[in-house]
């Protein structure tokens, strides 16, 4: 990143970086809801602090990189409220370790970001704090649950965002906001100051204008953790170089199912993947359909696993130890009246949902089968990169839609996740990356899933459509710089 060049070189301060980036977070937060917090003697004396470690002649990779954080991730000393009621007023004593990694490199904390509620949902209009809008139209959705990352990046009040993704919630946000999005294979980074959704989904990503960028943040959040059971401690795949390397003799699988995806695909959307095809055949790419004939199964398998983990990780906000209290003159009532007021109708109809997946008589029949055909999946997946290095499909079957379209319909909002449930459920790696524009100039994305550890390879060919796509030199109008 140039400017981790100029703060490293002494051109010039992560002070002044870090100033000019608290008044664009303002402006974004004003224009777009996109922030839920912000602490300015913090990030002022965290720049200080980069000031410090690079006139002692240390490297800093992200040397003054001013970053936001998507609320239900934990940063030292800032409230962390995964966009609910429930957790007003808890303030996170350490920092999550993909925080603590990018804070290490030399980056910079300038706020905590609007998200769905535990990030739950597609459109950011489930967080108890209101909606966040879209900088390429503030009449659209920014896409969730991490919209609040996504629309502060596309703003351009920081290069740089972090998410979580536990079903898209990276990945899709990005590709309606014009940006680059990657979730890792699963357990490259740790999940340690997450606020658990649903655990065997949950990753940590990043958004970016750029696929360099996007490298960039992977190569510095990835990593073992002893924090964390599930982190990989295998070596982390090198990507830095990734980009550049171009898509010659790649083979790539356009997959099959997306043209026939439930709810159909938006026409725009179509006609850029077929361009992204083409692209990638110009290139150099073997470009083939795949079909992996489970993906069709991977919404109903997605809601019935993850919300049966939710079930069980939301059971410990209870009034007792976190946030928000209310009913204390019983244990029931301690215990009613904190949730029934702490959560929001999204992630209350989960709990019913997980809970009901779980239940003895029910178990066999929703979570046991789910489980069943999510191994399914992984084996189509499986099988399907025998014949193919990495798959192409839409991120999303349609670009932005407005606010308040799918609000009344949670199965319809359900659908948004078609293209990116898959890869979650597998536990895969997929990058999402700008390919072209709709008829009215809303941003379209297009997802690229690989083997596990393949990393290095998407984000090379992500390159290779971030090149041919020329998506990279517009602007959202709602820039605020
Ligand atoms: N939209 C999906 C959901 O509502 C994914 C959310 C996420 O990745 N956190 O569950």
């Amino acid at each position: 990143m140039a400017l981790a060049d100029a703060v490293g070189t002494g051109r010039v301060t992560a002070r002044a970086v870090a100033e000019e980036s608290l008044v664009r977070t303002g402006k974004a937060q004003e224009a777009f809801g996109a922030f839920l917090s912000m602490n300015a003697a913090l990030t002022l004396g965290e720049a200080e602090e980069v000031d410090r470690r690079v006139n002692a002649g240390e490297q800093l990779p992200l040397a003054g990189v001013p970053f936001a954080v998507k609320d239900n991730i934990n940063v030292a000393g800032r409230p962390s409220t995964a966009g609910s009621k429930i957790l007003a007023g808890f303030v996170a004593p350490d920092h999550a370790t993909c925080v603590a990694r990018l804070v290490q490199a030399g980056a910079v904390v300038v706020g905590k970001t609007n998200c769905d509620e535990f990030g739950m949902g597609s459109s950011n209009e489930n967080s108890a704090y209101g909606p966040v809008k879209n900088p390429w139209d503030p009449a659209r959705v920014p896409g969730g649950s991490s919209g609040g990352s996504a629309a502060a990046v596309a703003a351009r009040a920081v290069p740089l965002a972090v998410g979580t993704d536990t079903g898209g919630s990276v990945r899709q946000p990005a590709a309606f906001c014009g940006l680059v999005g990657w979730k890792p294979t699963y357990g490259r980074v740790s999940r340690y100051g997450l606020i658990a959704f649903a655990s065997s989904f949950d990753q940590a990503g990043a958004l970016t204008r750029s696929v360099d960028e996007a490298a960039r943040a992977f190569a510095v959040m990835a990593g073992a953790d002893p924090r964390d059971s599930t982190a990989l401690a295998t070596p982390v795949p090198d990507v830095l170089a990734a980009p550049g390397r171009g898509a010659r003799g790649v083979r790539i699988g356009l997959l099959a199912e997306a043209s026939s995806a439930e709810g159909g695909l938006h026409e725009d959307v179509k006609a850029s993947f077929e361009k992204a095809a083409a692209a990638f055949r110009a290139a150099g790419a073997l470009v083939t359909t795949v079909s992996v004939p489970r993906v069709t199964l991977a919404v109903p398998v997605y809601y019935l696993t993850a919300t049966a983990e939710a079930s069980s990780n939301l059971a410990r906000f209870d009034g007792v130890r976190y946030g928000a209290r209310r009913g204390e003159a019983s244990l029931a009532g301690l215990y009613r009246e904190t949730r029934s007021a702490g959560f929001g109708p999204e992630v209350k109809r989960r709990i019913l949902l997980g809970t009901f997946a779980l239940s003895a008589g029910y178990h066999d029949a929703y979570y046991g089968r789910a489980q069943r055909v999510r191994a399914l999946l992984s084996r189509d997946f499986a099988a399907a990169f025998r014949g193919v290095d990495a798959i192409l499909c839409p991120t999303s079957p349609e670009p932005a839609f407005e606010l308040g379209a799918k609000t009344d319909d949670p199965l319809a909002m359900y659908l948004a996740d078609v293209f990116t449930v898959p890869p979650s459920l597998a536990g895969l790696p997929a990058v999402s990356v700008p390919s072209g524009f709709s008829r009215d100039w809303l941003p379209i994305g297009m997802q690229l899933i690989g083997p596990g550890d393949s990393e290095p390879l998407l984000f090379a060919l992500a390159r290779v459509l971030e090149d041919a796509s020329g998506a990279l030199a517009r602007r959202a109008p709602g820039a605020v710089s």
